[in-house]
């Protein structure tokens, strides 16, 4: 069998789902698992929270109803809402929450039959210029969605674009537009994403939408007490599956990228870019092979990739590799760290591990 896997560790995620409700005491923390769970496999991540989360967030409802036929009862909030009137049958039909951003939206609700009224998220755009209702625009609309029996309870939502920047002029601005509307209608609050849930207490309402932090990456830019106690959930393992010397000056790999600079032991890896590790990882990109600090040397082919082991002496075939994650000596090797190697962030690294890595799971199942 081929050595590489996506370890899973489930504890790590429920004991970074305390942290967000730790940073926030007086909000409930829905859990965002969508795409599935940041590459984490949706259903196992909600199972393992079910008792602790209130609800779930996902991006639509093929993503909720996967979660529901997997038997998870909690709300389950559609945070980009319907992508179409036909889906607020389903909607109705599994008790899903959703947002609401789109004149459209509102007009197809106002206008559904319903067996239950639904729980709405009215979404205001207050500086991130992607989705949602000008907050001028946004009160009226609250007040056409409150008289309508279509609408079971509201709440205001928003998304931050640099809550994760030691610079929070922008943060401040939009929190300055939201609290001015939020006071106006009286409305209970759904801001906080990671970054806002970590750094910015002021931006927590009555529910947060902690996301890539559940998986233990640190969303800020600069990391502090509080992010420092994140821990890695997914940890992507495999082996070296040859070794070979190298002379000064020779070559490693697609066009040579990389060149011995002195006699080299270089180690092959069973992982690739056909498994979703990033092919703009440069030379120099960390990797633990037993345990131990190492780099990539040469380009990422589709299935290896090459790492210089010359300073691991006691790295053979069948040594254990980190790609990021905890080796089994308990040293750390962030996803983060690697995303700034790869000119990424976490997000892509862990949603882009693709279906060929199996997903193992580990933890006191609750
Ligand atoms: C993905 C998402 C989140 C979670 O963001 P993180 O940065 O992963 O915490 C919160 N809110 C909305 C609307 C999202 O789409």
């Amino acid at each position: 069998m081929r050595p590489l896997v996506a370890d899973i560790d489930l504890d790590a995620l429920r004991h970074n789902y305390q942290l967000a409700c730790r940073c926030a005491p007086h909000s409930r923390s829905v859990a965002v698992i969508k795409a599935d769970g940041y590459g984490h496999g949706a259903l196992a991540c909600a199972q393992a929270l079910e008792s602790q989360a209130p609800a779930f967030a996902v991006a639509c409802i093929e993503e909720a109803l996967t979660l529901r036929q997997g038997g998870i009862n909690r709300p389950i909030i559609l945070l980009e809402g319907i992508f179409s009137a036909d889906e607020l049958a389903l909607v109705d039909a599994h008790g899903f929450w959703i947002a609401v951003h789109s004149q459209w939206q509102v007009d197809a609700l106002l206008a559904a039959t319903l067996q239950a009224p639904i729980p709405v998220w009215l979404k205001v755009d207050s500086g991130m210029h992607r989705l949602g209702f000008a907050i001028d625009e946004a009160a009226a609309i609250w007040r056409q969605l409150s008289d309508s029996p279509s609408v079971a309870s509201l709440h205001l939502m928003s998304h931050f674009a640099s809550a994760d920047a030691q610079d929070n002029r922008y943060f401040n601005q939009q929190m300055t537009r939201l609290k001015g509307l939020a006071s106006e209608l009286d409305a209970p609050l759904c801001l906080a994403n990671s970054p806002a849930t970590l750094a910015w207490p002021v931006s927590h309402g009555d529910w947060n939408r902690p996301g890539v932090m559940l998986y233990g990456s640190d969303p800020l830019e600069v990391a502090n007490d509080i992010t420092r106690q994140l821990q890695p959930v997914m940890t992507l393992r495999s082996q070296i599956i040859a070794l070979r010397e190298l002379e000064a000056g020779e070559p490693v790999g697609y066009s040579g990228r990389w060149r011995a600079q002195r006699r080299s032991r270089i180690a092959v890896v069973a992982c690739g870019y056909g498994d979703g590790y990033d092919r703009h990882a440069r030379d120099g990109t960390p990797v633990l092979v037993n345990g131990q600090r190492c780099a990539i040397a040469g380009k990422v082919s589709m299935d290896m990739l090459t790492v210089d082991v010359t300073d691991v002496p006691d790295a053979v075939i069948g040594s254990d590799v980190v790609l990021w994650g905890r080796a089994s000596n308990g040293e750390v090797l962030p996803v983060d760290e690697v995303a700034r190697y790869c000119d990424t962030i976490s997000y892509t690294l862990l949603t882009g591990v693709l279906p060929r890595v199996p997903r193992r799971y580990h933890g006191r199942s609750v």
